[in-house]
């Protein structure tokens, strides 16, 4: 291909959807540009230095073997992955106080499985299972029944179909652990899409043989710089796009720096984030609807001097009916200092980001203490808050509400001429998930090629 044919291309956001579809066009010839607004590539994957030389991650951390897209690129990064630790006791506290106002004290149970009437979780998921199995995983709006399950939120679903209190108990919170969500902000088809995207109820909430068995040794954040490095001057940082035009000739995205011409582009974002930009000529449908909502995520690293826990028989998991950490998980590096990740999701999560950083500390400590008594006090804390975060916009992913589904699926990959779509948000495999963001690069990749 001489200069003058070369085909150029501009990708808008250097999250892992944006750098795949960014290597993999340089890589068939065409002229690139990433245009970043952040003064960092990764987006929903960070870094955080929990303690000097070890990093913790801030944003997306778990994979598992049914992640063969993000294996593949680990490989190609020479990444490596380290389990899980989910050895020894859970603590859970879930009743909601004692009768004179107080905390309940937590309970120690061997496994994972909570404290509650079995039969009536045992009810509780047969009916998510059977949402599950009844959707249509690359086309959730054509699913059986889909303008019903669509309209109905998760919140609705739960107050006709669990009667008894431990199933409306757990709800919100298993809801909080998959998927960040408030259960009044999803649908019931989005629910039952997004189980079974991610490979099924029991896969989705696992960590041995499931979703949450490894982690990258030293933070899932280096695939993005990995890839950012081949790439080179090619990704600018500190761009936020604005405004796309389009033409029959070009397509233009403008920044606050400047204005940028090529083929085709790619935008690689959130829906919310991809709707803010202005388009010429207009969008044919949103990228968002009215009820899509933002991912209810907080997420905060307690970090002490050994993973302490563990030498009392514990895993460091837990499960807690109050806030703020709904739930923690030992998120230790191989060697080194002891790490405990808390996750505040849902309803919770709007609560404790309007915190200030003292209150915010006070609670979780003081949380942390009711859960795990043997532990000193933290010598590390880090709270990071997804919520608010003006590029995010929410985490995990973005929260289809009711109609969503119906109203914006059939068009979610449909290019607008030169524009093309990305995002884990646009892929019906793995949504939400880093697996879901890498194959939506090479889908759209893949759709370039194929222009006319
Ligand atoms: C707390 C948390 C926990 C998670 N846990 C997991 C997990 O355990 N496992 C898992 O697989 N996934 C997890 N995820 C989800 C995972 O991080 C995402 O699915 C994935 O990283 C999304 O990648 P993306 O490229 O689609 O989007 P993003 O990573 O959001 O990339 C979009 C990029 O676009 C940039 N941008 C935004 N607006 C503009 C604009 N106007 N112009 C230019 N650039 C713009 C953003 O700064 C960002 O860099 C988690 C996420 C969070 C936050």
């Amino acid at each position: 291909m001489s200069e003058d044919q070369r085909r150029s291309a501009l990708v808008v956001g250097a999250g892992l959807a944006g750098l795949t579809a960014a290597t993999g066009l340089t890589a068939r010839g065409f002229d690139v540009t990433v245009l970043e607004a952040r003064d960092r590539v990764g987006g929903r994957t960070r870094g955080i230095e929990a303690a000097p030389g070890t990093w913790v991650d801030a944003g997306a951390a778990y994979l598992g073997d049914q992640h063969t897209e993000l294996a593949a690129l680990l490989a190609e990064s020479g990444l490596k992955t380290t389990p899980t630790t989910m050895l020894g006791a859970s603590r859970f506290a879930l009743r909601t106080g004692t009768p004179d106002g107080g905390e309940d004290e937590a309970a120690t149970r061997d496994g994972r499985f909570p404290p509650l009437n079995a039969v009536a979780l045992g009810d509780l998921f047969d009916r998510l299972a059977e949402l599950t199995a009844a959707v249509r995983p690359q086309s959730p709006w054509l699913t059986p029944d889909a303008e019903r399950l669509d309209a109905l939120t998760a919140a609705e679903w739960a107050d006709r179909h669990l009667s008894h209190p431990d199933a409306r108990l757990f709800f919100p919170l298993f809801l909080g652990e998959m998927c960040a969500a408030d259960p009044a902000d999803i649908s019931v088809l989005h629910l039952a899409f997004y189980l079974r995207s991610g490979g099924g109820l029991r896969y989705l909430n696992a960590f041995a043989g499931g979703a949450q068995q490894d982690r990258v040794d030293g933070g899932a954040h280096q695939l993005c710089e990995r890839l950012a490095e081949r790439l080179g001057d090619r990704v600018r940082l500190g761009e936020q796009v604005r405004a796309v035009h389009q033409d029959d000739r070009a397509v233009t995205a403008r920044t606050d720096r400047g204005a940028y011409r090529a083929d085709v582009a790619v935008v690689a974002l959130p829906p919310l984030l991809a709707d803010a930009i202005a388009y010429r000529p207009a969008l044919p449908a949103p990228r968002a609807g009215g009820r899509s909502a933002r991912g209810c995520a907080v997420k905060v690293h307690l970090v002490y001097p050994a993973p302490l826990w563990r030498d009392h028989g514990l895993s460091g998991w837990s499960v807690n009916a109050r806030g703020p950490l709904l739930s923690t998980v030992d998120d230790s590096p191989a060697a080194g200092v002891g790490v405990l990740t808390g996750f505040v999701t849902g309803a919770e999560a709007h609560r404790f980001a309007a915190l200030t950083a003292r209150q915010q500390r006070a609670e979780a400590l003081a949380q942390a203490a009711r859960l795990f008594p043997m532990l000193p006090e933290p010598s590390g804390f880090h709270v990071t808050d997804w919520l608010n975060d003006p590029f995010s916009q929410g985490c995990y992913a973005a929260l289809m509400g009711p109609g969503d589904w119906t109203r914006l699926g059939p068009t979610l990959t449909e290019p607008h001429r030169r524009v093309h779509w990305a995002g884990t948000e646009t892929s019906t495999a793995y949504f939400g998930l880093m697996e879901g963001a890498i194959r939506s690069g090479h889908r759209v990749v893949a759709e370039i090629l194929d222009r006319p």
